[in-house]
């Protein structure tokens, strides 16, 4: 038993490794069936902990500036907020 816990679990632990770093990650299927089914080999072993460590795609957040939002007015140039009735940009310059 003391055999078991000491030398089967971390060798599980770490056949089973790019597994359990994708858990969180969309791509924990793939990468749990890779591991196991190819796990054995060296370079399926390998290429399933590539892949569980190449982070998600990060997720795109389209903001829409829509003038005279919020009271304030948004340079028509480069979209940048601008104070009150103010007449040229504070961050390109050009006239409002
Ligand atoms: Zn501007």
């Amino acid at each position: 038993m003391t055999v078991f816990f000491f030398l089967f679990l971390p060798a599980i632990a770490l056949y089973f490794l790019p597994s359990i770093l994708a858990y969180n990650k969309s791509n924990f299927g793939g990468v749990l069936l890779l591991n196991l089914f190819l796990g054995w080999t060296l370079i399926g072993w390998i290429v399933a902990l590539i892949w569980a460590l190449s982070g998600d795609p990060q997720q795109v957040v389209v903001v829409h500036q829509a003038a005279g939002y919020g009271g304030g007015n948004f340079c028509p140039r480069c979209g940048w907020a601008q104070a009150g009735r103010a007449r040229f940009c504070s961050n390109c310059g050009s006239a409002i």
